[in-house]
């Protein structure tokens, strides 16, 4: 299957409303112009310096950050991401703002175990959040989560739900929880399922990614 038959299946079951970021981490940029040309415009990067160096080479496409971010590489997302998905500290978030011209989109990155190796508890996530959105210079969108890996999609289920709901508490609360940023290539029909606004999908779209060399 190419690339471009990839993304229209994918497509084919998404709602309208969600956002659909084909994962090019590792990945040349001729797949990335290859997905373009079949409509795409989000891409997710995890490494910072490979999305700053893609979003010099490649015009047009949209950027988000969704790897664990170090704060001495904020300096290469801030300005090129649309949104940074795993935000996890006050600091992170602090330096994000400082680096801002203009507010950068954020999500508070949430963790259920293991999977994610960063993110806030989920016991503390709205706790976390209710500081961020004060912060200067970022604009919280929403959450994000990895749930633990399993080789059955619906195992996610209860995490995507979990944050859906925790989503929900922060917005009756007044914060600007809209976002949910959860699914990838085995589980976004799940994560669609309880309300995902933003799937992240790599494997489906482009193929097994390369095994990594370190
Ligand atoms: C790599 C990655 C994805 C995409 O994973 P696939 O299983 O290839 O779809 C999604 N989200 C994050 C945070 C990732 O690191």
């Amino acid at each position: 299957m190419s690339i471009a038959e990839n993304l229209a299946h994918v497509r084919s079951a998404l709602p309208a409303s969600v956002t659909l970021v084909a994962v090019s981490k590792t990945r040349p940029s001729a797949d990335i112009r290859e997905a373009m040309a079949a409509g795409q415009v989000d891409f997710g990067e995890n490494y910072a310096q490979e999305l700053r160096d893609k979003a010099a080479e490649i015009e047009g496409a949209r950027w988000h950050f969704i790897g664990s971010l170090q704060r001495n590489k904020v300096k290469y997302v801030v300005g090129r991401a649309t949104l940074v998905h795993d935000v996890d500290s006050i600091e992170l978030a602090e330096e994000i703002g400082k680096r801002s011209a203009v507010p950068t989109g954020i999500l508070v990155g949430v963790n259920f175990g293991e999977a994610q190796k960063s993110g806030v508890p989920a016991a503390e996530a709205l706790g976390f959040a209710k500081r961020v959105v004060s912060v200067p210079g970022v604009a919280l969108r929403g959450l994000m989560c990895i749930p633990p890996p399993s080789e059955e999609p619906e195992a996610a289920a209860p995490y995507f739900a979990e944050l859906a709901g925790i989503a929900a508490a922060g917005r009756d609360q007044g914060l600007p929880l809209h976002e949910l940023s959860m699914g990838m290539s085995h589980d976004w029909a799940v994560a669609v399922r309880h309300g995902s606004t933003i799937v992240r999908v790599g494997t489906a779209i482009f193929g097994a990614r390369p095994a990594k060399l370190t």
